[in-house]
């Protein structure tokens, strides 16, 4: 999978469904040492086997994102395990939707503590690392909700939006050496939608996603991004179904 013959090692925050799951297989498919993280951990364990049964390369650990020691906790696990970090993928996200008036405070501050202090804690635990390797690449999720606004999802597209803000902010600050690249998926087949709580939101959403494109999709875009040579960086890509009026 790499252009300099190397095997990349590459960290998966929320790997244990969805978009992860889909690209830490596919990861390790085409050469990479994944190392996967999630609350799940029966999850992680049956993807790791299968993953080692399809002769590839995988370690889990148990994450809690918003725990920033935990996040350092993986890294230091990596770097155990495989002696550097090339590649973080920050895709660990909720989305439990529904329209401000209804006050769901506490899902606010899920959303605000997994979709963005999770990336930032994701960011705090490999930057050292990956500046005094030299090199690195830090792969943050967003979503097409972090170009555009609807209702139920004002404070999940602020997540997102938050996401590419600190995403283009750090490519600036750390070009040259350490490439940023974010990735917006339209709406795709995971277990996103499980986590809304709302009934009128979760009917919205069940119609909405019935043009979900497949999970891998999202993995191949986040393959190309990393397999680009080292000067290139992919700063964005938006990956959406044919179908989608967003
Ligand atoms: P899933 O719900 O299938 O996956 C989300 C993953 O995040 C799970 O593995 C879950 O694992 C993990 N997760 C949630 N909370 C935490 C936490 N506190 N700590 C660690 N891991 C956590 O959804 P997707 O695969 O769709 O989501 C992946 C990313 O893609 C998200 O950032 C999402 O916002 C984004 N996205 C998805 C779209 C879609 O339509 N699917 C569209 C646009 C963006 P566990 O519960 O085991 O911890």
């Amino acid at each position: 999978m790499t252009t300099d013959n190397t095997q990349k090692v590459v960290v998966i925050t929320g790997a244990s469904s969805g978009i992860g799951e889909a690209t830490a297989r596919l990861l390790a498919k085409n050469g990479a040492k994944v190392v996967l993280g999630a609350r799940r951990t029966d999850r992680l364990e049956a993807l790791v086997k299968d993953i080692h049964a399809d002769g590839g390369i995988a370690e889990y650990l148990a994450l809690d994102v918003t725990q920033r020691s935990q996040m350092a906790e993986i890294t230091q696990f990596t770097l155990s395990k495989f002696g550097r970090v090339d590649v973080l993928i920050n895709n660990a996200g909720v989305m439990p939707l529904s329209t401000l008036d209804r006050l769901k405070v506490e899902e606010w501050d899920l959303m605000i503590d997994v979709n963005i202090k999770g990336v930032l804690y994701g960011i705090a635990a490999v930057l050292p690392i990956m500046k005094a390797q030299k090199s690195g690449q830090i792969i943050n999720l967003s979503s097409i909700g972090g170009h555009t606004v609807y209702p139920t999802a004002a404070v999940y597209c602020a997540t997102k939006f938050a996401v590419g803000a600190l995403s283009e902010g750090l490519r600036q600050e750390v070009g040259g050496d350490i490439r940023v690249t974010v990735i917006s998926p339209g709406t795709t087949e995971s277990e996103l939608a499980d986590s809304i709580s709302d009934e009128t939101a979760k009917k919205g959403m069940e119609e909405f996603r019935q043009i979900s494109i497949p999970a891998t999709a999202i993995a191949r875009s986040i393959l190309f991004a990393i397999t680009q040579p080292n000067d290139v960086d992919i700063s964005e890509i938006i990956v959406r179904p044919t179908a989608s009026p967003y």
